[in-house]
């Protein structure tokens, strides 16, 4: 959390200032970027006619500054913005993943699709708890179903030494881009999935779309792999696409390669 910034202060730093709004409407609250914002709600009092409207520095994407800090109070709040058009991330994105452990180990067994090498098995546990002020109704339980989960990624004893020899990550995905079919990725994967895990984004709490149940423990739009030796669910092996949807899914959190270098 970005303590002691107001989420005006917040917002600003990550906009330019733009003297005449286009003529066009503000995609959050619809009305022209050349008008007032519609944005009625409280928390946004003291933002002056004169720099009611804001570019996002990297995207360019324009919004009624009184817009984007009415998204950022809706958010966790966490010191980072999304655009809502192009969802590009501003600061660290995080998530509201509730307490939990996550380990991971290597099993000597291969996983169909990938016969050459042994598997990396992760495993999550999240114990029931009570909502916080970042969940949808806080102060309520929630319930955590079929914990501890078990989710598989190919590994190769080949992709490790290189990984560690070097321990430059660019080579490793400079290798794997090159073919994509190989194992090296998916230590990347795992070191991304960590990285992930800290910032609370592998897990969240709302209703499953699997069971219908409301407030509870849910994966958070990154997928896994969570059957080890058929695909009887579609979340299993083989499936040559995996990789690069995660590596897609985790880009949308934020998390990237560069996340991973020392
Ligand atoms: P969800 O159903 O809301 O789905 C969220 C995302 O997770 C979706 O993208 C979905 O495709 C994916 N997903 C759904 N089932 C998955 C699975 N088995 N493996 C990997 N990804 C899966 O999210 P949810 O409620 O967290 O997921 C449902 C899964 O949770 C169940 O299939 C099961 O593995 C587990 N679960 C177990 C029990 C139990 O009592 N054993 C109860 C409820 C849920
Ligand atoms: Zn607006
Ligand atoms: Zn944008």
């Amino acid at each position: 959390a970005r303590k002691g910034k107001t989420p005006e202060e917040v917002v600003k730093r990550y906009l330019q200032k733009v003297r005449n709004p286009p003529e066009e409407d503000c995609t959050i609250c619809m009305e022209a970027l050349s008008g007032p914002s519609g944005y009625k709600g409280p928390g946004v009092g003291g933002i002056s006619r004169a720099e009611s409207v804001g570019r996002l520095a990297q995207c360019g994407h324009q919004y009624h500054l009184q817009c984007l800090v009415a998204m950022y109070n809706n958010g966790n709040k966490d010191g980072s913005l999304q655009c809502p058009t192009c969802k590009t991330i501003y600061g660290v994105k995080t998530g509201n993943q509730p307490p939990g452990k996550m380990e991971y180990h290597i099993i000597p067994h291969s996983l169909p699709g990938h016969p050459d090498c042994k598997t990396i098995r992760i495993i999550y546990n999240i114990p029931p708890g009570i909502q916080g002020p970042e969940h949808p109704n806080p102060g309520k339980p929630f319930t955590a179903r079929g914990f501890p989960r078990h989710c598989y990624l190919p590994d190769s004893e080949k992709g490790r030494k290189v990984y560690l020899k070097n321990s430059i990550i660019c080579l490793v995905l400079v290798i794997s881009q090159q073919h994509p079919e190989n194992n090296y990725y998916f230590i990347q994967v795992l070191r991304l999935l960590l990285v992930a895990w800290d910032r609370r984004l592998i897990f969240s709490v709302g209703t499953s779309s699997t069971t219908g149940e409301s407030d509870t423990v849910i994966w958070n739009e990154v997928h896994h792999k969570t059957e080890f030796g058929s695909n009887l669910t579609g979340h299993g092996f083989p499936d040559p696409g995996h990789l690069d949807n995660v590596l897609e899914e985790l880009r949308a959190q934020g998390i990237t390669e560069e996340d991973c270098l020392p």
